[in-house]
């Protein structure tokens, strides 16, 4: 599909939440017919979630400030 790599450019997008409706359906639309972008997608959307679980729920400031002092002492 000719739309492949638009569609893949506009789901990154898609995710980070900067599209409009038009564009939404637009993208499902594709996804509806195209299993390649649809898995990218389920992909991206995987590793988004377990990144934003990561960032938020599983590297707490405490952490954060002992490898801030670790990278300290190091230097
Ligand atoms: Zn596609």
């Amino acid at each position: 599909m000719a739309d492949c790599n638009k569609t893949l450019r506009e789901l990154y997008q898609y995710l980070d939440g900067h599209l409009t409706e038009d564009d939404r359906s637009h993208i499902q639309h594709h996804l509806d017919d195209c299993s390649p972008c649809l898995e990218a997608f389920d992909f991206e959307a995987e590793l988004r979630t377990v990144v934003r679980n990561r960032c938020t729920d599983q590297v707490p400031d405490a952490l954060r400030n002992r490898i801030a002092q670790a990278i300290e002492a190091e230097g």
